[in-house]
């Protein structure tokens, strides 16, 4: 979820005064596209969500009048809910893709923390995790029933595993739909239940998933494996599996998006001179030139030295050096007298004081 809201009109890329029909053709075409089950970008279900909340406001002319003159808050700093399941809001409007997309008592999405180095991030990164998820049961083929016997459908429910109600309430009525209670939304009844599950369909299985981190990935975002998940119960649709990455912080570097922020110290003379020295890069060290008279905190640029750009990998951050002008804490006898000659030069009259311990001393001793 977006932190701050994209306007509506925006998401769906259509104008303010869009007829009906538009705006329904263009959720159409966004929605098929950013089905997280057909969708493979790591914020597919972002987006879909967030064309489902789109469409689900702006196809209803009270919301969507309500939208225009008050945005995403209403009065009293009340947002717009979403009564709407965005998944169900898509079976209405768009009928699925033409395959059977049951919702129906499906297994859990599962996540799985990866944390990798900012090195990975700037190369991609390929690796195998062991993922221990409910599978389906082999005996039965995730049916539940014990091979050769037979699975009825339930009469409560007549298979549909949800069961619908109707509900009055201040002159309106409601209908309500809810799971099954009589086979917990599976729609079926086992008579003769399989001995390896116990019925249930599924087993707990530890599986090695291959997971291809791209370059350019962010810390937090999720890489999601479709069916990765828990298996449903009887065979149902599985639940997805979700590879969470953690970045973990550099020794040297912080990242700020696609840049990268490091700080070098030089001397004074590379300050005042100007230099050209080596600064350390996210795979190898790079030539920086210092112009002369570059001040303490100064901020210079190595241009793609930085991080790649998700999905645009050619395309890389700049790395952004902080000079800081380090002052020598101790002076051999030329360089002392150096510095007394530069002091001269630059008609600087100071009065050079000794080490710190000496000066507390004659501070104590009063003079
Ligand atoms: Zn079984
Ligand atoms: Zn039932």
């Amino acid at each position: 979820m977006p932190v701050s809201k994209r306007d509506f009109y925006e998401v769906l890329g259509v104008a303010r005064d869009a007829a009906d029909k538009d705006i329904r053709a263009a959720y159409r075409k966004l929605a098929r596209r950013y089905h997280p089950d057909v969708c493979d970008e790591p914020d597919a279900h972002e987006r879909f969500q967030e064309i489902g909340e789109a469409y689900a406001v702006l196809s209803d002319a009270e919301r969507r009048a309500h939208y225009d003159r008050f945005g995403h808050v209403g009065p009293g700093g009340v947002g717009f809910d979403m009564p709407t399941d965005i998944f169900d809001l898509f079976q209405s409007v768009v009928g699925g893709f033409g395959f059977g997309h049951e919702r129906v008592a499906s297994g859990s999405d599962l996540e799985h923390p990866l944390p990798i180095s900012l090195e990975d991030v700037a190369t991609g990164f390929s690796t195998e995790i062991a993922v221990g998820r409910f599978a389906h049961c082999e005996a039965c083929g995730g049916e539940g029933a014990e091979p050769g016997s037979s699975r009825e459908q339930c009469t409560t429910c007549r298979g549909l595993g949800r069961v619908r109600y109707r509900q009055s309430a201040m002159l309106l009525t409601f209908t309500q739909e809810a799971e099954c209670p009589d086979c917990s939304g599976t729609g079926v009844r086992i008579l003769n239940p399989c001995k390896a599950c116990r019925g249930a369909g599924r087993a707990r299985v530890t599986e090695r998933v291959q997971v291809q981190v791209p370059p350019g990935v962010q810390d937090g975002q999720r890489i999601r494996y479709h069916g990765g998940g828990d298996a449903g119960p009887l065979g149902a649709r599985a639940g997805d599996l979700y590879v969470a990455i953690r970045v973990r912080p550099h020794e040297v570097f912080v990242r700020r998006g696609s840049d990268l922020v490091c700080e070098v110290e030089v001397a004074f003379p590379q300050a005042a001179l100007g230099d050209i020295i080596e600064v350390p890069g996210i795979l190898k060290p790079h030539e920086l030139t210092i112009p002369h008279g570059t001040q303490h905190g100064d901020a210079l640029i190595v241009r793609g030295g930085g991080l790649p750009e998700l999905r645009r990998p050619e395309r890389r951050g700049d790395l952004h050096v902080l000079i800081r002008v380090a002052v020598p804490r101790r002076l051999n006898k030329a360089q002392r007298k150096a510095l007394e000659q530069l002091a001269h030069a630059m008609d600087l009259d100071v009065r050079p004081q000794d080490s710190g311990l000496r000066s507390k001393i004659s501070e104590v001793l009063g003079g």
